[in-house]
């Protein structure tokens, strides 16, 4: 059986493997990437935040980005029962970009790992990683080609970005309890014949139905755009078992967009996923890191998994670095404990918009100026800022407030 070697084994091709692969190859670390399916190919997860243009900007790969012409985001607008909850980057807390795109994946992805492969990373596609045995030093991967050619890899680190492939935290039993749990979505992309022009047809747009159910709108560049629901697995109960049937249901349930859409043909069957949140317990170990979704993912409503995806990717390729050079790496510390301070605000966040107490905020009569910055800046992405109290504390904050707008104590 032939062999290959590498120095850093990259699972999945993703924001999340190409960001680590990106930065490695800055750095002169050999690494190979090994990717299940042929690119383009599907994947959700279509609105960015401004926090992950760092992370594609120290990978080298936002120049690649900028010249694909994907449509620019600079806010997102919130609706609700005639309300109207708007957030603009330019206007948050602290430091930061104001902007980023909004993408269909299938475009966004193909354009990453061409930059990659044009820069010299080898990127082995239709290649499915269906074991991998450690060995002390060097571990050995078995891999698949066109499902049928098996090889071996040998290499001194792995990370696993395979996202819901969930190559290790299936292999080593890693899989938790989610932070969210009993969540669905459906969506699908339309081709828009009568887009509006300007801010209408542009802005990203949540239209909220109730405390636990939402709608996205996503305008694409290429003038198509991406519709879809989420809600707990019982909402879904509610209607057909077929899914092109239960989406036109679905879309009859709302005010703002119901007519708006409603001669779009959708470009492909609605695609239903239920249960959508994972959790690992773990995400390192002796010779391994994951990242993105293959570890953790909360919940699309604040579109932080690319976020998340790119800043995990970029901060294991640092450490796996380092850890491959022979010096001591406190994973626990610099990787696992530093993204959980994250993420554990974007959870926070998850959780109170759907027990409705950040909703009260979002769609306030009359927000106070610093408080919309400061949550602005957790919704661009900035949730490692302490400086910022909706992030130092994130955990009684909103509750707080949302008690003082009960008793109608404060006008936030
Ligand atoms: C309904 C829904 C809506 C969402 N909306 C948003 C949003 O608006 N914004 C946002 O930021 N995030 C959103 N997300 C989350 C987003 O989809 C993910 O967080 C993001 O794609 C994670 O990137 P990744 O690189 O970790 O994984 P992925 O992008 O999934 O990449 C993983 C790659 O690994 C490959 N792979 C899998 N198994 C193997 C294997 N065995 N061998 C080799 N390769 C393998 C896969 O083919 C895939 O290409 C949404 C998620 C859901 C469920």
């Amino acid at each position: 059986m032939e062999q290959l070697n590498t120095k850093i084994l990259i699972i999945g091709a993703g924001p999340s493997g190409m960001v680590a692969a990106g930065y490695l190859h800055k750095c002169g670390v050999d690494c190979l990437v090994v990717e299940k399916s042929t690119f383009p190919r599907f994947s959700i997860g279509e609105s960015l935040l401004p926090s992950s243009m760092e992370n594609f900007k120290e990978a080298e790969l936002l120049e690649a980005i900028k010249s694909a012409g994907f449509q620019k985001k600079y806010g997102a607008r919130f609706l609700k029962n005639g309300k109207i909850g708007e957030f603009d980057f330019s206007q948050k807390y602290g430091e930061g970009w104001d902007w980023t795109w909004q993408v269909p994946r299938a475009d966004f992805d193909l354009v990453l790992a061409n930059e990659i492969q044009r820069k010299g990373i080898e990127i082995l596609f239709n290649t499915e990683v269906t074991k991998v045995i450690f060995n002390g030093k060097k571990s050995t991967i078995d891999i698949i080609i066109n499902s049928q050619e098996k090889k071996e890899i040998k290499a001194d680190f792995i990370i696993d970005a395979s996202g819901n492939g969930r190559v290790l935290a299936n292999q080593l039993k890693l899989n938790a309890a989610p932070k969210i749990t009993g969540n669905s979505s459906i969506f699908t992309h339309i081709k828009e014949k009568n887009r509006p022009k300007g801010k209408e047809g542009e802005l990203i747009t949540f239209e909220v139905l109730n405390n636990k159910t939402w709608f996205w709108y996503f305008p694409f560049s290429n003038g198509n755009s991406s519709l879809g629901f989420v809600s707990t697995n019982n909402w879904f109960k509610g209607f057909s078992n077929d899914n092109s049937i239960a989406f036109s249901e679905m879309m009859n349930c709302l005010k703002y967009y119901q007519k708006r859409f409603e001669d779009e043909v959708p470009l492909f069957t609605p695609v239903k996923l239920t249960n959508i949140s994972r959790n690992v317990n773990k995400i390192y170990g002796k010779g391994f890191a994951l990242t993105g979704n293959s570890g953790e993912f909360l919940d699309p409503v604040f579109s932080s998994g690319v976020a998340i995806a790119t800043e995990s990717g970029l901060k294991a390729a640092k450490l796996a670095r380092l850890d491959v050079e022979g010096l001591e790496v406190d994973w626990e510390k610099e990787y696992a404990q530093y993204m959980q301070e994250g993420i554990s605000v974007f959870s926070s966040y998850v959780k109170e918009w759907y027990t409705g107490n950040l909703q009260k905020l979002f769609f306030h009569d009359m927000p106070r100026t610093e408080i919309k910055e400061q949550i602005c800046a957790v919704l661009a992405g900035y949730v490692w800022n302490k400086s910022n109290p909706f992030v130092k504390s994130h955990k009684r904050i909103i509750k707080n407030i949302a008690r003082l707008i009960d008793q109608e104590e404060i006008n936030i």
